[in-house]
């Protein structure tokens, strides 16, 4: 086996991510819900308000203790 190089970021696993998108489509904010303590947070670019959706988004391994794995 050769594993002495370090994985492109293309091969790191993806999951389908809740996240909370600005509603201001000339904007490209957003965050994942996991990290967002509010019920409807405002976009921290433009402070729109922000609308929940999904993302594909690379998995991340130090999650915050608030997500629910169901
Ligand atoms: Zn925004």
């Amino acid at each position: 086996m050769y594993y002495s190089r370090k994985r492109p970021l293309e091969d790191l696993p993806q999951e389908l991510t809740a996240v909370w998108s600005c509603s201001d489509e000339n904007c490209n904010g957003w965050m994942r819900a996991n990290f967002v303590l509010a019920n409807s947070p405002v976009c921290s670019q433009c402070h729109s308000e922000m609308v929940k959706g999904e993302k594909m988004l690379a998995a991340v391994l130090n999650t915050s203790p608030l997500q629910d794995k169901v």
